[in-house]
């Protein structure tokens, strides 16, 4: 048997550890828990605790609990537990300890080697801290590593050709991006730059004020002193903003935080994810400066990059992935369980060093983008045939998304709900997955529009189960439909997105009213203008225009399709998606 090298993720907020097994990078589980939080604490009646038992005493008992040792890493500062003095070694030393249990328990043998992960601007005073660390809990740490460089191994850039990668980390209490070149099989980070104050905690704490100032303004009564009703506001918060990474609001409920006048008081509020959004886009602000920083500093702009990986536990707020993707102009990859690809890498770091094969981890993905069809008013106009995606190509499954619409008239009752899979921003376009009718929708208050719930559940057998309902009226429909599922790699998937886009555009499209569209004269047209000009087929092929306007739509396909410069390009796009919305 060739000797076990686990990889571990020591984070500020969360540890986890992995070996590869039979090629393949797995998370060795305590209790079925994958990561436990890196919180270290001391109880007179249970003595030592680590973990989830540390940070359920946090609430209770922060005078005897550790939160975030990794900050001090390197430092002299000591802290003093169960009556006793730490270094920050010390403590981290007790985290490893768990985890190096944890692995032993999982595999029934002894476990003694190491490979452990640190951000990348750790000094070498820090580096050497964690170092000591992992000998303290027993491990001899045969490497360490940089977390972005773990991201990258996890998601199999080794094996790749020579490519630039983004790795945006937002974990619980620290920011970091990094640049990770890989040249030759070689994985470096070439830049780095970040926060250490910045990371999920800072959510929950813009969230647990929120509640304090809606739960003042009902009780005229601050919480801001009060530490414990405070712990449980912060520990609300925090499953309020995980819920709101898949639902469009969340409840915030808490019995007895407080009293006054001897009378006990409720927490009861309601946030909805658009308000959270607002509440905290300064702080997800900070974080496009550091991408701009880091590309800056080695001299690069966003088209020098290739894959834009998302890491920590934080970048699973859909508000995330937006600011990203808008940023690098990329899909970011997120399919591996975004605090776990850290630890995974770190395995397969250890495999390499202990001469075991590796295969890349493989996860169950959704290859299709699914959503339903809407519309929406622009300038008094009304836009049919919108593709709103619930569900993102390349999202682990099981998923559930839910999302609110609205109808487009107060007094509409009902609405058709067409489930669609696939990429293009038109609706139909893609393949019609089902369709039906809810009704009976009444409006919150009268000259109101009546709102409808749509929510997906994906599950492990490909099954989508798709429901609407009205949350006044009560009124409710479901349906199951079969969707394309498919246990895909990440070039399996990119090839299919190819074939899709292939499939969908390429095709030619040739009559008396239409255009023809040729994809490979025209290599300069981007997917938005081949949506535009397939909009304007459709109308021509409706047969509802006036011989003025086919004149005008089709002179303007033409000056699209055979512009020789890039502003008459954009003027006659920009022109041709005006008529659009007019027309439409
Ligand atoms: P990490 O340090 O990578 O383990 O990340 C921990 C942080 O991720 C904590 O602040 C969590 O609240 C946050 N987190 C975990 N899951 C989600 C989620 N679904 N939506 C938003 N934040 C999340």
């Amino acid at each position: 048997m060739s000797e076990i090298i686990v990889g571990i993720d020591l984070g500020t907020t969360n540890s986890a550890i992995a070996i590869v097994q039979d090629g393949v990078p797995r998370i060795l589980p305590k209790n079925d828990q994958k990561i436990i939080p890196s919180v270290v604490g001391y109880s007179k009646q249970a003595g030592w605790l680590v973990g989830r038992p540390a940070l359920n005493q946090y609430t209770l008992d922060p005078e005897n609990t550790v939160r975030s040792i990794k900050r001090d890493m390197g430092s002299d500062r000591r802290v003093s537990l169960g009556g006793r003095e730490f270094t920050a070694q010390e403590i981290s030393a007790f985290i490893l300890r768990e985890l190096k249990t944890i692995a032993e328990e999982n595999l029934g043998q002894p476990v003694t080697k190491a490979v452990i992960t640190v951000p990348a601007y750790f000094t070498n005073a820090q580096r050497q801290a964690t170092k000591e660390a992992g000998e303290i809990a027993g491990l001899e740490v045969v490497r360490i590593i940089n977390e972005p460089t773990a991201a990258a191994l996890a998601y199999g850039l080794d094996h790749e050709d020579d490519q630039m990668a983004l790795v945006y980390d937002l974990g619980g209490g620290t920011f970091d991006v990094s640049l990770v070149e890989m040249t030759g099989g070689v994985v470096e980070v070439r830049a780095s730059h970040g926060d250490t104050h910045l990371g999920g905690d800072d959510f929950d704490e813009l969230l647990a004020d929120y509640a304090n100032t809606a739960f003042d303004k009902k009780h005229q009564l601050s919480l801001k002193d009060n530490r414990l009703a405070m712990a449980r506001l912060d520990r609300a918060a925090e499953a309020a903003k995980v819920r709101l990474s898949d639902f469009p609001d969340a409840h915030m409920r808490e019995e007895y935080l407080a009293e006054k006048n001897a009378i006990p008081l409720h927490l009861d509020t309601k946030i909805t994810r658009i308000e959270f959004e607002e509440l905290t886009k300064k702080l997800l602000a900070r974080t496009t400066e550091s991408m701009q920083k880091v590309l800056t500093d080695s001299e690069l702009s966003i088209d020098d990059l290739d894959r834009v990986l998302l890491v920590g536990g934080s970048t699973r707020m859909p508000a995330v992935w937006d600011l990203v993707s808008d940023f690098t102009k990329l899909e970011p990859d997120a399919e591996i369980n975004p605090d776990e690809v850290v630890a995974l890498g770190a395995a397969v770091q250890a495999a390499i060093i202990a001469g075991q094969p590796v295969s890349s981890i493989l996860v169950d993905v959704t290859p299709y983008s699914l959503g339903v069809e809407s519309a929406t008013r622009v300038g008094g106009h009304i836009v049919p045939d919108i593709y709103s995606v619930l569900i993102r190509r390349n999202t682990t499954i099981p998923v559930t998304k839910e999302q609110v619409f609205s109808t487009l008239h107060p007094d509409q009752e009902s609405v058709q709900v067409k489930v669609y899979q696939g990429e293009a921003p038109i609706a139909s376009v893609n393949t019609l997955l089902n369709e039906f009718l809810i009704d009976n929708l009444k409006p919150a208050s009268k000259g109101q529009c009546p709102t409808v719930n749509i929510r997906f559940d994906f599950d492990v057998n490909g099954m989508l189960h798709v429901s609407a309902a009205d949350p006044i009226s009560g009124s409710k429909k479901n349906v199951s439909v079969h969707a394309t599922q498919a246990r895909l790699t990440p070039s399996e998937i990119a090839a299919a997105r190819d074939q899709l886009n292939m499939d969908m555009f390429s095709e030619e499209e040739s009559d008396e009213d239409g255009l023809e569209i040729d994809d490979n004269a025209l290599p300069e047209i981007d997917d938005e203008t081949r949506a535009l000009l397939r909009r304007a087929n459709i109308l021509l092929d409706g047969g509802k225009l006036t011989e003025e306007q086919t004149n005008k739509l089709q002179e303007l396909m033409k000056k699209i399709t055979e512009a020789d410069n890039q502003s008459e390009f954009d003027t006659c796009s920009e022109e041709l998606l005006d008529m659009l919305f007019d027309l439409e």
